[in-house]
């Protein structure tokens, strides 16, 4: 049998719903052994620590290239790193609410309908959707959701209500709560008092909340200027918290813990001001974040639980290029807002000792919306995976967990909004529409400031020999035109059985009327 090659190989159907997948048998065994030889020494499922930060670019951290180079050494995630799986093609999708959404129920934005952020108290988000917090409560989880939320803040959106336990955090997004404070970005407000008055008037709450399952969320303290610096801390102490509580107990956990950092505007706790080579807020607040990961994993080792955890560490979504300076690092082309490489691969670092090797580095694909059923089937439930509605990720369990394991993603899809943006397969990648200033943008600010292009004829990118995506190598390639066509059939095909969702953001065209 020939090598495996993700574009010359094959994918098995797994289901009208599903998103087919490659199957590697040998490592499947592989990782299925390992699970039950875990089961069989641990008696107890696996824990799993969600660690998600904002706008943090994929070249900020020393192991992607970035570090001390760029002013803000990450001694915490490098270690990391080494210590297990540093994935190099993790994808997000082009901005924080799409992304947080696919993370959380397996589906790309044109099924969830989260196709841009709500802003300022904007209703809907992700009611009527299933997460995989509800799925692993379903399963004897304790779930705690803790710091940015941002995919609702409409009650029946709120984490309380989508299937977390617990929530500590704030509902929408870090510059909300204080740009229109800061006299730099916003004297037109701050001096006068009939617009500080119209801001405050909007409907969403400026307080970081607290709230339980089947309760209200309760306003903990209006989150200012000197509480915003302090707010990264606060949620650390309160995620060490449940992590000692739960140690002495028996049930398996899900901590989603999204930090405040590194999104605009940051103003760094005192502890870290001016603390980075770079003495640059971006820069100390990655230092935070840094030591931040450093001190949950240190809770886990202190409690015993280390063994028993697989923590992911990402962010959800390139860097906010259009806040410089305050933005972050990525050698792509682009940045946060557009479906170049730069708005969506983000890094992805995945630690479990004892079950993750050491030191493995993979280009395979893996995209958020692979959590989900990739979760649930290490934690013993795949039998949860929701079947009445389109699941797009695929279980990477065996990816994760065999040795030199590979991908089980032949296709990631890009949408910006609800534009069919191209898709990626192997080193390859075709763009049908993207956002574009003009064609050098590459180095621009991009993201949300461009327009929608929608090219004459698809483009082909390698993304090995040309990651800033500025030479069109189609007329050259178009033996790969029919791998690329056979994924976008299937992949626009299920919009026809399965219809889209828009909750935000302009409407999706509907297939089946094209
Ligand atoms: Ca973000």
């Amino acid at each position: 049998m020939a090598a495996f090659d993700p574009i010359g190989s094959r994918t098995v159907a797994l289901g009208e719903h599903r998103e087919p997948a490659f199957v590697h048998a040998e490592q499947a065994a592989a990782a299925r052994e390992k699970l039950a030889a875990r089961l069989a020494r641990r008696k107890r499922r696996p824990n799993i620590l969600i660690f998600l930060m904002d706008d943090v670019g994929w070249g900020d951290f020393g192991c992607y290239g970035g570090g001390i180079a760029v002013g803000a050494p990450t001694p915490t995630f490098d270690r990391i790193a080494r210590n297990g799986l540093q994935l190099t093609s993790c994808y997000s999708e082009p901005s924080c609410s799409p992304s947080r959404a696919t993370l959380l129920t397996g589906r790309v934005p044109n099924r969830h309908g989260l196709h841009r952020p709500p802003m300022y108290g904007e209703p809907g988000g992700l009611q009527g959707e299933i997460t995989v917090a509800q799925l692993l409560a379903d399963a004897g989880y304790a779930t705690q959701a803790v710091g940015k939320w941002h995919v609702g803040e409409n009650v029946a959106s709120q984490p309380h209500n989508v299937g977390f336990d617990d929530f500590y955090g704030f509902l929408s997004v870090s510059d909300m709560y204080t740009e229109w404070r800061d006299p730099h970005f916003f004297p037109e407000i701050v001096y006068s008092e009939a617009r500080t008055d119209w801001v405050k008037n909007m409907p969403f709450n400026r307080c970081f909340v607290h709230a339980k399952k089947g309760g209200e969320a309760e306003s903990v303290e209006e989150v200012t200027i000197p509480v915003l610096s302090l707010l990264d801390e606060k949620w650390c102490q309160y995620s060490i918290g449940f992590i000692e509580r739960m140690a002495g107990g028996d049930r398996p956990w899900l901590l989603y813990h999204c930090s405040r950092g590194a999104h605009f505007d940051n103003y760094p706790h005192e502890r870290f001001l001016g603390k980075s080579p770079a003495r640059h807020p971006y820069k100390d607040t990655l230092l935070e974040l840094d030591e931040i990961a450093g001190r949950l994993i240190e809770t886990l080792r202190r409690t015993g639980q280390l063994e028993d955890t697989l923590i992911f560490v990402s962010s959800d979504n390139g860097p906010h290029m259009e806040t410089w300076p305050d933005s972050a690092f990525t050698p792509f082309r682009c940045a946060k807002g557009s479906t170049w490489e730069g708005g969506v691969r983000v890094p992805g670092l995945m630690l479990w000792p004892g079950m993750i090797e050491a030191g493995r580095q993979s280009d395979g694909l893996f995209d958020f919306n692979d959590l989900l059923p990739t979760l649930l089937e290490l934690a013993g439930e795949s039998a949860r995976v929701p079947d009445d509605r389109y699941i797009d990720g695929i279980d990477q369990s065996s990816f994760l967990l065999a040795p030199e394991g590979l991908s089980n993603r032949k296709y990631h899809y890009y949408w910006l909004g609800p534009t069919f943006s191209g898709l990626r397969c192997g080193e390859y990648k075709m763009v049908l529409s993207a956002t574009s200033d003009d064609d050098g943008d590459a180095a621009g600010p991009g993201g949300f400031t461009g327009v929608l292009q929608r090219f004459a004829y698809a483009r082909l990118y390698n993304l090995y020999l040309d990651p800033k995506e500025t030479h069109n190598y189609m007329t050259r390639k178009l033996a790969y035109v029919e791998a690329f066509q056979t994924g976008m059939r299937a992949h626009l095909g299920s919009f026809k059985r399965y219809p889209p969702k828009t909750v935000m953001g302009l409407k999706a065209p509907d297939p089946r009327r094209s």
